[in-house]
């Protein structure tokens, strides 16, 4: 049986801590409003349910992405979809390691913060490397920033992404009292499957994103809602409600997955 009053008390202080650094975050421009609330209630769940540990990776990966994307003077500011496609599969592992009392599924939850980041890092540094992607499904060279296209520089970014995740939640671990060691076998499963994960994130990008095509202005577009609000749109391949975000989260969540079943 899961500690319920430790897990209330952490997620009391956590609701505090996680309110703190959201508000923070929308006034640098971090996150819209909506993003903000999203990630109050991510980071308490996520605390709650798994422990600083896991908060502080979140926090990590989130900052990271943040520095990384600074650059971009036109980087809006990240919504609640954006923050449920990053936080809640790893929210969702956290929960079932405690309620199923197998700390093992930890492992899981940080594997989908690893596949975040590396996803994020691969797209920050290959968008700002300059390299022209190649489209993993045609092979053909592809816009920078295109979904479902890969490019040496975010290639190699993706997998820096995904060992710092290991290594941070290999460091954090001991200070965590966790209940689940963090050795080099776990730390290699989180790097793994935070590259598969960045790699599932390509082949959905690829094959089943939604794309549009502006009949205005003739641009093509993955995110419907960044572009001209007057222009109109069709949807040129890929399924309407599969956008970045649910390919992000689906990714992230097979990698959790994957994870688990390796543990095991
Ligand atoms: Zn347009």
């Amino acid at each position: 049986m899961p500690d319920l009053d430790a897990t209330i008390i952490r997620g009391a202080i956590a609701l505090i801590c996680a309110s703190v650094v959201s508000v923070v975050a929308w006034r640098k421009r971090l996150l819209d409003p909506g993003g903000a609330v999203a990630a109050s209630f991510a980071g308490t769940a996520l605390v709650a349910f798994g422990g600083w540990w896991a908060g502080i990776l979140l926090v990590a990966f989130f900052l990271t992405s943040s520095l990384l994307s600074v650059s971009e003077h036109d980087h809006p500011s990240r919504t609640w979809q954006q923050v449920v496609a990053n936080g809640a599969p790893a929210t969702a592992f956290a929960a079932l390691a405690l309620l199923l009392d197998a700390p093992t599924l930890l492992v899981s939850s940080a594997a989908t913060i690893a596949a975040a980041t590396a996803d994020t890092w691969a797209t920050e540094v290959g968008r700002q490397s300059g390299a022209t992607p190649r489209s993993i499904k045609t092979l053909r060279l592809a816009p920078i920033g295109t979904s479902g296209a890969v490019s040496l520089p975010g290639t190699l970014a993706s997998i820096a992404g995904s060992m710092t995740i290991a290594i941070l939640a290999a460091l954090l671990a001991p200070l965590a009292s966790m209940p689940v060691s963090i050795g080099f076998p776990e730390q290699l499963v989180i790097v793994i499957c935070g590259i598969l994960g960045s790699l599932i994130d390509t082949f959905l990008g690829a094959v089943f994103q939604a794309r549009y095509q502006c009949v205005t202005c003739d641009m093509r577009t993955e995110e419907p809602l960044g572009h001209n609000p007057g222009h109109e749109l069709v949807l040129e391949s890929g399924a309407s409600w599969l956008t970045n975000d649910a390919v992000n989260l689906t990714a992230s969540g097979i990698a959790g997955v994957i994870a688990a079943l390796i543990v095991r």
